[in-house]
């Protein structure tokens, strides 16, 4: 009896302990950064927006959100909590626009630094021989375009939708139908502002600092906050010839992909996607789309099919889209081998394509669908396991595509540079391929959480049993021998980059790579 009492009178006092020390640790924090002198603000109260994100599933509340307005906000902020050391709990999460999918941008208990609102440096365009665009880390690349337009140029990569930051999209890669020929987004930038896990301001690039700028491209937010990028640009076409094809096998759709990509004359934009047991498919396409062959369009039923469906663009400008590009585009149509009742086309301002999700967004916000639960999965597939990979997964594993789209294409390995910690498969030419799932909150359904999660379980379990050398891309795990397995040969470099610019691990612990050192 008395053992029970003073276990349990010693327990509550554990507790109490612990509890002193949060409150002590949240209150040492909380002076702590109310003192630092910031253009911008604090905010600790009203936080509870930087605790969502995208996916809609993880939501870590942070103690405080720095809204900042100049680079020296961060920098004073990172250095303060570098000098605090090893003995304060507190880490720092960049948050972009907050698309990450579980947590990325979140941290439990410590700082989020809201990077949209950084105000320098303003937008500016350089024309020339080199084009480039000057803009800060929490910029959004809907912005970037607009502003770049006004000078008939814009960036050469993208990603498929455009309302999200470059800070967080270089710290993945960005990858969109124009990589195969420009490389992903980190391929296209000339130099970044970095602020360190130690508060330091350091310019990069190829020639400058450039282990600290092949780090941060692709690296997960973990060694520095981008508050600056120079950004590729090239001419902006102003219209775009958008089409879209139908297979309904598997290997001569990924064929004429490759061929596509490989072909020094091609389209500007290669894309693709799954369709499974679709009704009415055309029939929804003609809103936006014309079929070449109206009737035998009609008559097309794609009813418990699995189809492939190549999607295109060339780019072209008003005045000069004459017969000539017209016969070009044929010529490379002709070349492929689709089901020929299924050629639809269209033509689209430009901007108008590059910003095509966010029309999807802006229709499944009006029905309550856009803030659901997203339990997405995207892998990186090598080109020689990809016939492998459909058959099972399109076979078997996923047997209808009414929970999301689901993308595959083809991309290069020669447009990447195996300097950044982008983690890609070893081969030649890999797929991206994007199980991009919206779950209905609280079905026990096939449209439920637990379902999709549980079929993206089991793509996971057949990708590494089947041994197919795939990558996560916007990778997830929870376990460092995870992390290191996902990098592999490249994980020691990693650690050295993290001991290097990120010493105490202040940055992005939303990634669950590495913990605080305390
Ligand atoms: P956040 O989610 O805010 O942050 C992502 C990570 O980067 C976090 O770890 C964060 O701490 C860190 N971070 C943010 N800002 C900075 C910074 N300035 N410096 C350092 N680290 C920072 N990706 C593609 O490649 N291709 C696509 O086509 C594509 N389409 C998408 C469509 C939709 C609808 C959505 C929601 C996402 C899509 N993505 C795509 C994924 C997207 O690129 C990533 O989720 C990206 O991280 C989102 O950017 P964000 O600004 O919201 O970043």
């Amino acid at each position: 009896q008395n053992n029970i009492l003073f276990i349990r009178s010693f327990m509550i006092l554990l507790l109490s302990c612990m509890t002193i020390r949060i409150n002590l640790c949240f209150s040492s924090n909380y002076s702590s950064l109310k003192t630092l002198s910031v253009d911008g603000n604090f905010t600790f109260d009203d936080v509870h927006h930087a605790a969502k994100d995208f996916g809609n599933r993880f939501q870590f509340l942070p103690f405080a959100v720095l809204h900042p307005r100049s680079v020296s906000d961060i920098a004073t902020t990172i250095k303060h909590i570098w000098q605090m050391g090893p003995h304060s709990k507190l880490t720092v999460a960049a948050r972009g626009h907050g698309h990450s999918l579980q947590g990325q941008a979140q941290v439990h208990g410590g700082l989020v630094i809201n990077m949209e609102s950084l105000q320098e440096p303003k937008m500016h365009v350089h024309a020339g021989n080199y084009p480039y665009i000057d803009v800060s880390g929490g910029e959004l690349w809907i912005n970037i375009l607009h502003e770049s337009l006004k000078y008939g140029l814009a960036p050469k990569s993208w990603t498929d939708y455009l309302h999200l930051t470059v800070g967080g999209t270089l710290s993945n890669a960005g990858i969109s139908g124009q990589a195969f020929r420009h490389g992903p987004q980190i391929s296209n930038v000339y130099q970044l502002e970095v602020v360190t896990g130690k508060g330091e301001v350091l310019n990069c690039s190829e020639h400058q600092n450039s282990d600290l700028f092949y780090s941060v491209l692709g690296g997960l937010g973990q060694f520095g906050i981008i508050t600056r990028a120079r950004i590729s640009l090239e001419p902006a076409p102003d219209m775009v010839k958008w089409i879209r094809i139908l297979y309904s096998d598997f290997s001569t759709f990924s064929r004429d992909q490759e061929v596509l990509i490989s072909a020094e004359n091609s389209f500007d934009y290669v894309e693709g996607f799954v369709i499974i047991n679709r009704t009415g498919l055309l029939n929804n396409w003609r809103s936006s789309f014309n079929p070449q062959d109206p009737i035998q369009a009609s008559q097309f039923e794609s009813d418990g099919r699995t189809l492939f469906c190549l999607e295109l663009a060339k780019y072209f400008n008003t005045d000069k889209m004459d017969a000539t590009n017209e016969q070009e585009v044929m010529i490379l149509l002709s070349q492929l081998r689709y089901i020929p009742s299924t050629l639809f086309l269209s033509e689209v301002p430009y901007i108008e394509f590059l910003d095509r999700v966010h029309v999807s967004e802006v229709k499944l916000r009006s029905k309550g669908l856009w803030e659901v639960p997203h339990p997405w999965l995207n892998l990186l597939v090598p080109k020689s396991k990809i016939h492998n990979f459909a058959e099972e997964v399109f076979g078997n594993i996923f047997t209808n595509t009414s929970n999301g789209p689901v993308l595959i294409y083809p991309v290069k390995k020669s447009k990447w540079d195996n300097r950044t910690s982008a983690v890609i498969p070893e081969e030649d030419i890999f797929y991206l391929v994007a199980f991009l799932s919206s779950a209905v909150p609280s079905s026990t359904g096939t449209d439920g959480l637990e379902h999709i999660l549980y079929q993206n379980r089991r793509i996971l379990e057949f990708c590494g049993a089947a041994r197919l050398g795939f990558k996560q891309y916007l990778p997830h795990y929870t376990t460092q021998e995870d992390w290191q397995a996902h990098f592999g040969p490249q994980w020691e470099v990693f650690v050295q980059r993290k001991s290097a610019y990120d010493p105490l691990a202040i940055l992005a612990p939303g990634q669950r790579i590495f913990q605080k050192a305390i």
